[in-house]
């Protein structure tokens, strides 16, 4: 293990078990685990690999490089990359047998282009936007880019495998935007249909609509952050009463513990200021490994809540750039060396990310994600999921 004063700790188990319980909520559907961004900041190949352990069938990226970097490290399941632009390496894409979204003419156009350089037919998933008003085709205009799609596919260039659109209320399941959409879906899978797309996959449930509406599962759920057990919908349930266990601890060893007299101002601007003689622990992580300052505490309010020697405190003053500080109390037994951990899976009565979220004003998916490169992944769990990361560079 490195030697490094903070880690995420990643269990590879917990991924396994919440794709396990995915499927279980899903009733039979397959699962595509959502991948992107580094696997919510728990490492885009260990992830991945610990989803298709646990029963995932398909894999989903956001870039094409994030697919191609699948492939790379050998995996064959189906992958789907949905966000790209003018320049993306569709080629590659297409010769690593990576499904591509198509949401715009120009995109058909660029598929088409490099599944004829390949000599690979391009599988596609028109992407059709149903009211989010983000990435795929407006309605109005998807009848015309399936048939330009459907004229690629008679001359072999491309197969239309899929349909797919992404929900904008998904985490309040009884907006009525959600069932507007489902119905501009269903209307957007008739047109395909009577225009002749033979569709493998019809898709529109990311983990919230997994989680609480059985009626938008379609042929394929498209779950990212129950993936890594935290519960998108926390006014519903927490991620324990979904069958979920959160996959991230971050944890970092006390750095310096030393007295200090009442009255001590602490960190920048002096936020805080110590009510009484006490000892002050420094935690070397910050903003730049992804703790939001936004979590400062204040005088009157810790910040972002951590768990030292068996009890709970929280940030005392700012967050800085590579470090925070706690007021450990006057008593306090702790050492230079030990453990402070921000946030796990809450079994130990630790915080969890759901918890900084709620005090930086953001939702537990930033949290995971902006978990910066500085801080090592150690990855635990993963007796079942071989080869690992580090075996695969072994044999290179
Ligand atoms: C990120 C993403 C998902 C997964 O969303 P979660 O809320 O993390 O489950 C699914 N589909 C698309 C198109 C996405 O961008």
């Amino acid at each position: 293990m490195s030697s490094y004063p903070a880690r995420a700790v990643v269990d590879l188990a917990a991924i396994r078990s919440n794709v396990a319980a995915l499927r279980e909520h899903a009733g039979g559907v397959p699962v595509m685990a959502v991948v992107k961004a580094d696997g919510y900041g728990h490492g885009l190949v260990p992830s991945a690999r610990a989803a298709l352990a646990g029963g995932a069938t398909w894999l989903g990226v956001a870039q094409v490089d994030e697919a191609l970097a699948l492939r790379t490290a050998g995996i064959t399941a189906p992958v789907l990359a949905w966000l790209y632009g003018p320049g993306a390496p569709l080629e590659a894409a297409v010769a690593a047998r990576v499904d591509l979204s198509v949401a715009a003419p120009w995109a058909l156009d660029g598929v088409v282009v490099a599944a004829r350089a390949t000599g690979v037919t391009a599988r596609v998933h028109v992407k059709v936007d149903t009211g989010l008003g983000r990435n795929g085709v407006p309605p109005a205009e998807l009848a015309d880019l399936l048939d330009a799609a459907l004229r690629a596919q008679a001359e072999g260039a491309v197969a239309v495998v899929g349909l797919f659109s992404h929900l904008a209320f998904a985490d309040a399941p009884d907006h009525p935007t959600v069932r507007g959409q489902a119905a501009v879906f269903a209307d957007a899978v008739a047109l395909a249909e009577r225009a002749g797309a033979r569709l493998e996959v019809r898709h529109l449930a990311n983990s919230a609509a997994t989680l609480t509406d059985a009626s938008v599962r379609y042929d394929l759920v498209r779950p990212g952050l129950a993936v890594y057990g935290l519960s998108p919908v926390p006014q519903v349930g927490d991620p324990a009463s979904f069958g979920l266990t959160p996959a991230m601890r971050l944890e970092a060893d006390l750095a310096l513990v030393k007295r200090v007299p009442a009255g001590q101002g602490v960190s920048y601007a002096h936020a805080y200021t110590t009510p009484r003689e006490t000892m002050l622990g420094l935690v070397p992580i910050g903003y730049a490994d992804g703790v939001p300052r936004h979590a400062s505490g204040t005088q009157d309010r810790w910040g972002g809540p951590v768990q030292v020697g068996g009890r709970r405190l929280g940030v005392a003053g700012r967050v800085c750039m590579d470090q925070v500080v706690l007021d450990l109390g006057p008593d306090a037994a702790e050492q230079a060396g030990d453990t402070v951990v921000l946030f796990g899976s809450g079994a130990d009565g630790e915080p969890t990310a759901e918890d900084w979220a709620q005090v930086a004003g953001t939702i537990s998916y930033e949290i995971v994600t902006r978990v910066g490169a500085r801080v090592p992944r150690v990855v635990v769990g993963d007796e079942a999921v071989a080869p690992t990361v580090e075996a695969d560079e072994d044999l290179q």
